[in-house]
């Protein structure tokens, strides 16, 4: 089983990359594609000419799952009986300059703090964890290099948002939730301009989406 262990900004663990990829395998269900990643990703593959829109991130790369019964979601596709990663070709990620959040910030992990604190930090204990042998990373260095403002800004501002949107949704019957599903895709994850700027979309978006779930069930 995966454990996660607290680490601070100022701790000095022992780790080294390999590169031997296999933090990229066995990932059946596992990766989840937040819409930043997704947005990020469908702006390097429009590039690469590999897709037109945010839209072909989800169709061509991933598949929807729900949790907990009512949130939809999106997981990374997988391939092949070692269940890799889509994007992973000849070892290497394919997409590295627009790698979703959590394999950019692995192997620490971050979750919203508590006692008033923003995040809380993890070092991932996993069947992986040779990597942690050798090697020197301070903590505050990995975090300043790989988990960006942009998505502190979206993680603060989805800790905002999903204890919003859960109660409204729990709040929804089964036919009002199903008939809700595509406006919680559209907002969520499909309204975005590949050319402008995530965040203020993200924030229009949810702010929306809350709307119309409220006009849903008829409290404004
Ligand atoms: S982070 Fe670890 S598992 Fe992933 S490629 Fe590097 S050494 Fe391998
Ligand atoms: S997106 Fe890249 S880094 Fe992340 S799991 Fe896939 S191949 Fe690995």
């Amino acid at each position: 089983m995966n454990r996660a262990e607290p680490v601070r900004p100022k701790d000095q663990v022992c780790f080294q990359c390999r590169r031997c990829g296999n933090c990229c395998r066995d990932l059946e269900g596992q990766l989840m594609l937040e819409p930043l990643d997704a947005y990020h990703l469908a702006r390097l593959l429009r590039e690469q000419g590999k897709a037109a829109s945010i839209d072909d991130v989800y169709v061509r790369y991933a598949h929807p799952d729900i949790v907990e019964g009512i949130l939809p979601i999106y997981l990374m596709d997988t391939v092949g009986p070692g269940h890799a990663c889509v994007f992973l070709k000849d070892g290497r990620c394919s997409v590295y300059e627009a790698r979703p959040y959590v394999c950019r910030i692995y192997p620490f992990s971050v979750r919203p703090g508590e006692r008033g604190r923003t995040f809380e930090y993890f070092r991932c204990v996993d069947q992986h964890a040779a990597h942690f042998s050798d090697g020197r990373v301070l903590v505050k260095d990995w975090l300043r290099e790989n988990f960006s403002r942009e998505s502190r800004e979206f993680w603060s501002a989805e800790g905002g948002i999903l204890p919003i949107l859960s109660p409204l949704l729990n709040k929804l019957d089964a036919g009002e939730l199903q008939a809700s599903l595509c406006q919680l895709l559209h907002y969520r994850y499909y309204n975005y301009d590949l050319d402008e700027p995530f965040q203020p979309q993200y924030q229009a978006n949810m702010a929306a989406l809350v709307r119309v779930l409220r006009q849903r069930m008829g409290e404004v």
